[in-house]
């Protein structure tokens, strides 16, 4: 499944190809995403020019004139810039053809993404309304997360990958913060200290970071990711390397489950 930092690499492709564009059409191939693409939609669209392409979470935000496209990637979903003439692969399920004769392409097997359109302030949608601090801005510090751990008895690894608290650190951003802040996975929230918070806040600051310039290395025409770390799984520190040699001391990387998801860690490094 994509993360924040495919999301944000994808984002960085598209708005290179989108800046200083208009939308020519949206052609809808099939409907059938996460919740139906409104038939109202495509007619907005045409003429309106491309004013930015934003994030919140992991949602892209197309910001045209009079409106914004909130496009989700899903499960598996990914945008391609290409000619428009290309022909379409299965699971293609639209295109937004811009002035320059490219298209950006949504390939979704799973159909778990999704496009909207609004005219209010994004950040008003229903969607977005209620979605927790990101993680590389300035809501998202150690007096945050200091706040919310003090009630909370489930382990650190479970509650960073808690949308509601943060949003868009998934299990791979989990497991690298946590070493990289030398936490174990499964040290109960509530007993971080300020200082151990702040450590955290860093490291998954850090981790998102690297994976994000790692991403917008892999792009060029091709935008997107089909869920895999791409070049970055080169550089992951725990993440997939049970059995293998701590990069940092060089004890065996252990896995263990926590609800039903694998988490990998250092036992020597962390605690
Ligand atoms: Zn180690």
């Amino acid at each position: 499944m994509p993360e924040l930092p495919e999301v944000e690499s994808t984002r960085r492709g598209i708005e290179r190809a989108l800046s200083g564009q208009s939308v020519r059409e949206l052609r809808v191939y099939d409907h059938r995403l996460r919740w139906p693409v409104d038939e109202r939609i495509a007619p907005q669209l045409a003429g309106q020019a491309v004013l930015g392409v934003g994030r919140r979470a992991k949602y892209l935000l197309l910001r045209l004139e009079r409106g914004t496209l909130i496009l989700h990637l899903g499960m598996s979903g990914n945008l391609r810039v290409l000619p428009a003439a290309t022909p379409r692969l299965k699971h293609d399920q639209f295109d937004l053809l811009i002035s320059s004769g490219l298209a950006v392409r949504f390939n979704d097997p799973r159909r778990f993404g999704s496009l909207h359109y609004t005219t209010e302030q994004p950040e008003q949608h229903h969607l977005l309304r209620a979605l927790a601090p990101e993680p590389l801005e300035a809501g998202f510090d150690a007096d945050y997360l200091h706040r919310i751990t003090r009630r909370r008895r489930v382990a650190v690894k479970q509650l960073l990958m808690n949308s509601r608290l943060v949003t868009g650190v998934g299990n791979i951003y989990a497991s690298e913060s946590l070493f990289r802040a030398r936490i174990h996975p499964r040290r109960a929230a509530r007993r971080l200290s300020h200082r151990d918070c702040a450590s955290v806040v860093r490291a998954v600051r850090a981790a998102l970071r690297a994976a994000i310039r790692a991403g917008g290395t892999t792009l060029r025409d091709y935008v997107g990711t089909d869920g895999s770390p791409g070049y970055f799984r080169q550089k992951l520190y725990v993440y997939e390397r049970d059995g293998q040699p701590c990069r940092v001391c060089g004890t065996l990387i252990r896995r263990i489950a926590q609800t039903q998801r694998s988490s990998y860690f250092c036992p020597h490094c962390q605690h």
